[in-house]
């Protein structure tokens, strides 16, 4: 009961940590924990956390949201079936809590720094200016009969209207479905007809790297597959003259005869306030669903203290509104902490590959959060692209997506950074909410260690797992990654298959949530993910992690980026192969790029280690969101590639022409 909540008090404990090449961190202590008065060093906060987290988490839950009604209950759980219930009995309204809350005291703070595709033309939203669209969208939504529940499929471009229309379907209580608007109309469709979608927002065009993608047109194409859609609204980005049948409707148009107020609905902690698919790095995408309050709090929790961000500052997340980073970091962590977030609409290398470090400098970002595929892209462009410009604004280099591999670690740190910055390399996914594991927060003058997510949030329990299901203890030690843990960010469940839900996170290490990653403890207990379980490789019976693989060879100083899998292979049970994209202007030859890489990882891990195959390409098939998709390595090192799956949420489909090629002229 949260009754009980207040009244705790704790032992202390001392910070222990320890660290080779490291980095100080210098954050605030825990001003939110001020009245926990023995607990003085995030070691002490993390341990009261996971043993007492209904105490922990409904003292935050009554300080950080607003509620129309206090919960009874911090939390209800029944793991085997997949029921977790935060906060029941309580009311709240997440749009209230991202914008109308903070009208008081800050309703002509921005709220929205629009980075739109063209450099130097940014527009600025504060909050009341974002309250007023909201109301509208709402009354829109629901006078056009859309209802609590009803799901929208939102694809629209990264813009405040997209930001606007999220939180209307949250304050009227509707289920928003983001598709990330550069997929396909196939892609589309499939989303739609997943989530049974009624109500579809777009644009007329989207515009990203200077090209114009044909929004509408998409929608059009995917609507005719949809018979379940009964409206669709269109916002005008480029004022192109699109083709409107009877189900379209001008959003502008329906805005302007709609007041800028909107009464919200007081919903349950457990409404689903959203339901986003994952990448499809794996297989087909899941459509992850997340409630309303325990998501709202994580995010909210983990914004602040992971980047450690101060009232006033200026928070960059470059992710799309389309993959739950967008969600968590650019809309609902920074919104509900009343912060000033950028809504990023281009692409890393447009017009040229300063485009962020030339933005850092317009707009005085304080933080910024990226993947390490750009980050790997930006680095093979050479440093003149960053050293041009006045990065003094930035406190934080954030990362998630991909392990970081220390020469990207030490790019950020180095170059990007000046050796100024913190490098926060975060681990988490789609359906933790939030992140899980990162360097911060951490106590004052604690160590940032290159190339690793570190120490888990509050509340988060990491727990190694071996092939017997059986827990592995102690440092130095690698296994499945579990969250031994109940959080309040977590998925309650895949949209429409509950069942797959729990097969796939809950079932594989009971009483565990399995995450499907796998992870190394160092010494000092900090976290490094080998890559996906998936990806693991079995040479002989030694188990290898890709990414450990990927890290030796990506420092080989020719070596822009590079993806390993293994193949069936007779004598070995698997080989290893190797996919390598080179720097740009490389002088050496192939061959002896090859005998290099494979005496660095002989060097860095073992003989047995040593690719089998390495196959120098131009380019690795990249997700949407960024991520090397293996599976589709797998399979052309498998000598399949007639079987390559769902390839809907690839970035570039014709990179997997030119690899397959050069497999073939391989062997
Ligand atoms: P799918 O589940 O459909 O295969 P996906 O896992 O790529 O897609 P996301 O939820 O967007 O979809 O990505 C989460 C995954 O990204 C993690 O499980 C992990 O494999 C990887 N990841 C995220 N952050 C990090 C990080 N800091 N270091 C290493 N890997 C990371
Ligand atoms: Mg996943």
């Amino acid at each position: 009961m949260h009754k009980l909540v207040r009244s705790a008090r704790f032992a202390v404990k001392t910070l222990r940590q320890t660290s080779l090449c490291a980095r100080t961190i210098t954050t605030t202590p825990f001003p939110e924990f001020a009245d926990l008065s023995q607990l003085k060093s995030h070691d002490d906060l993390h341990k009261f956390s996971l043993e007492n987290p209904e105490q922990f988490w409904g003292r935050l839950a009554l300080s950080r949201l607003q509620w129309d009604e206090e919960f009874q209950s911090v939390l209800n759980c029944e793991l085997e079936k997949g029921e977790i219930d935060w906060f029941l009995g309580g009311k709240l309204n997440a749009s209230v809590n991202c914008v109308d809350r903070h009208l008081a005291t800050r309703g002509d703070q921005l709220a929205l720094i629009w980075e739109r595709d063209e450099p130097g033309t940014e527009e600025y939203v504060t909050y009341r200016e974002l309250s007023e669209m909201v109301g509208q969208i709402a009354n829109v939504l629901r006078n056009s009969g859309v209802k609590k529940g009803g799901r929208v499929a939102i694809y629209l471009p990264m813009a405040p209207i997209t930001v606007a229309t999220m939180l209307a379907c949250a304050r009227i209580g509707a289920v928003h479905s983001v598709v990330f608007a550069g997929f396909s109309a196939e892609a589309l469709a499939s989303r739609i007809q997943d989530a049974e979608v009624e109500t579809v927002v777009t644009a007329d065009q989207g515009v990203r790297g200077g090209r114009i993608i044909p929004l509408k047109q998409a929608v059009d194409a995917a609507v005719a597959q949809c018979p379940s859609v009964k409206r669709v609204f269109v916002y005008q980005r480029t004022g192109a003259d699109v083709p409107m049948g009877p189900k379209d409707i001008p959003l502008e148009k329906a805005m302007s005869g709609e007041s800028t107020e909107c009464a919200p609905v007081s919903l349950a902690s457990e409404d689903t306030l959203f339901m986003l698919y994952t990448s499809g790095s794996t297989g087909k995408p899941k459509g992850i669903a997340h409630s309303i309050a325990g998501y709202l709090l994580y995010v909210a929790t983990t914004f602040k203290h992971v980047f450690d961000y101060q009232p006033g500052e200026r928070f960059g997340c470059v992710a799309d509104i389309g993959w739950i980073t967008g969600h968590s970091y650019a809309l609902y962590g920074p919104l509900c902490c009343g912060a000033t977030t950028l809504l990023f609409e281009s692409s890393p290398i447009y017009p040229n590959p300063g485009r962020y470090w030339e933005m850092v400098q317009r707009l005085q970002l304080n933080h910024i959060y990226l993947a390490p595929t750009s980050l790997r892209l930006l680095l093979k462009a050479g440093d003149s692209w960053v050293n041009k410009y006045d990065l003094s604004s930035l406190r934080t280099l954030g990362c998630v997506g991909e392990p970081l591999n220390h020469e990207a670690w030490d790019w950020y740190y180095e170059v990007v950074g000046q050796k100024r910055c913190d490098v926060i390399d975060t681990w988490w996914q789609t359906e933790t909410g939030g992140i899980c594991i990162s360097p911060r927060p951490s106590s004052p003058g604690a160590h940032i260690e290159p190339g690793m997510p570190m120490r888990p949030f509050f509340g988060i329990k990491p727990v190694l797992v071996d092939e017997k299901n059986e827990e592995v203890n102690g440092e130095d030690v690698e296994g499945a990654l579990c969250l031994g843990s109940l959080w309040p960010g977590m998925a309650r469940t895949i949209y429409g298959d509950h069942q797959r839900y729990i097969e796939t996170y809950l079932k594989p290490c009971p009483g565990l949530y399995y995450t499907g990653d796998g992870a190394h403890r160092h010494k000092g207990g900090n976290y490094q993910i080998t890559g996906r379980m998936d990806d693991v490789v079995n040479v002989t019976g030694h188990r290898l992690g890709t990414a450990e693989l990927e890290d030796i060879m990506d420092t080989h100083p020719d070596v822009a980026e590079s993806a390993v899998v293994g193949f069936p292979h007779d004598i070995k049970g698997e080989g290893i192969f190797a996919f390598v994209v080179l720097k740009e202007g490389v002088k050496h030859s192939h061959d002896d790029i090859a005998q290099a890489l494979r005496a660095a990882v002989k060097q860095g891990i073992a003989s047995y280690a040593q690719p089998d195959f390495i196959l120098f390409t131009n380019g690795l098939p990249w997700t949407r969101s960024g991520k090397i998709m293996r599976r589709i390595l797998r399979k052309i090192a498998s000598n399949q590639a007639d079987e390559l799956g769902d390839v809907s949420t690839l970035a570039d489909p014709s990179v997997v022409e030119g690899i397959v090629k050069g497999y073939k002229a391989l062997h």
